[in-house]
């Protein structure tokens, strides 16, 4: 068996996977502690994502990640005490320049992932709180960490580095991008799905609280619209996305910003939430009359519009685009609003498969298709995590 932990800035997913003698992995079940630090609660779901009936549980005494770690470990020791795992994989999102495959976590792996922890402020502190919590209560399970910076590392030299001197990206800044592990999964389904157009030019949207997308060409990664960190891009539920960085001197010289208040401002307070004022839900902007509403929704359809045009570039055309992640999956507004400003390209969807939440959403005849595909970064690392031991 194989625990996976995706540990993230107000959630604890956990899943847990067999493993078969050939090394498949299948799902068993999977749960979450979600609204860590305001009011924790867990769910519980079957092996094919339907949450179980009566295990819903308001957690009062949970409090942080590495509290609800532990306690969704002493969850599964009651309630499904035959359980043996032979490791626990973890998302981590940030592998720096040092990480390009999944590494068995020790205390050497360890260090160097707490140095990216400035890089990654809204997920590395988290996912690293998860590790720990496991090495404190089963340190002789082996864990092994899976970065969502991995599958980017294909990229050609010129999608990675920055118009800056060389020595910069010798040491290591350049574009890392992020969202790896879905990137992954969405290729493997595109080859069981459209096996047609999985291995040409895909690019794949993965739109959440966080939000990028992809060029991936051959099945690799060729751009990303994320970044030396995850706030680059795509305007998120609370992070800017894409500024030019003369705002930042603008701020910090003329307005009294300090660096930490900079960050703040950009990681927490901007996006769909700072440009609202009011939330950084996407389907609760969807249904609101308010006009900054309306126009925090916008913003996000006409940058989306332009990321695609910029990927379609570096892809020299396009056969397909995907649609995930929670407003990917879910909302048939905005991946209708973008594929409308995408008919330039050739896209043009079915309303009707669109509304009723298809897989194929574009016309059969059409080309670039448009799939929506939901993704599952949890069975990418469960797959990792067998294949790093062999089993
Ligand atoms: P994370 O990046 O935290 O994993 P998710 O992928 O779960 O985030 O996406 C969360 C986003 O998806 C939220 O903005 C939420 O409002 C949005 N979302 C979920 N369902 C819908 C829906 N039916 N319509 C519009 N947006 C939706």
């Amino acid at each position: 068996m194989i625990l996976v932990i995706n540990s993230g800035s107000s959630s604890v997913k956990f899943a847990v996977y067999g493993i078969s003698d050939s090394g498949a992995v299948s799902p068993v079940c999977r749960g979450e502690v979600g609204d860590i630090g305001s009011s924790p609660k867990f769910t519980l779901r079957d092996g094919n994502d339907i949450v179980i009936e009566g295990k819903e549980l308001d957690l009062e005494t949970v409090s942080g990640h590495e509290d609800s770690v532990k306690w969704i470990e002493g969850w599964i020791e009651s309630n499904l005490p035959d359980l043996r795992f032979t490791a626990v994989g973890h998302r981590v999102v940030h592998g720096g320049a040092v990480f390009r495959s999944p590494a068995i976590i020790d205390v050497g792996v360890m260090a160097k992932l707490a140095e990216l922890e400035k890089l990654a402020p809204l997920h590395q502190p988290y996912n690293l709180a998860g590790i720990r919590a496991v090495m404190s209560a089963h340190p002789e399970i082996p864990q092994v960490a899976c970065f969502d910076t991995s599958f980017h590392r294909t990229q050609p030299k010129v999608a990675q580095m920055f118009g800056l001197p060389r020595e910069f990206f010798e040491s290591g800044v350049l574009r890392y991008g992020f969202h790896g592990l879905s990137y992954e999964y969405i290729v493997k389904k595109m080859r069981e799905v459209a096996p047609a157009v999985a291995d040409g030019r895909l690019i794949a949207a993965h739109l959440g609280n966080g939000a990028s997308m992809c060029a991936i060409e051959g099945g690799r990664s060729v751009a990303t619209t994320m970044g030396f960190t995850a706030v680059d891009g795509l305007p998120m539920g609370t992070r800017s996305g894409s500024i030019d960085p003369g705002v930042i001197f603008y701020l910090v010289r003329e307005r009294g910003y300090e660096l930490d208040k900079v960050e703040e401002l950009l990681y927490r307070n901007s996006g769909l939430l700072g440009i609202s004022g009011i939330t950084n839900d996407m389907k609760a902007l969807e249904s609101s009359v308010e006009p900054d509403a309306r126009l925090a929704v916008e913003y996000f359809v006409y940058r989306s519009v332009r990321e695609v045009g910029s990927l379609a570039g570096a892809l020299g055309g396009l056969d397909a685009l995907v649609f995930t992640g929670g407003i990917g999956e879910n909302s048939a507004f905005i991946r209708g609003g973008i594929s409308r400003g995408l008919k330039w390209l050739g896209i043009e969807i079915d309303e009707e498969t669109n509304a009723g939440g298809k897989v194929l959403i574009s016309k059969p005849e059409n080309s670039p298709a448009v799939y929506v595909i939901p993704t599952n970064e949890e069975l990418m690392i469960a797959h990792h995590t067998a294949k790093t031991f062999n089993r």
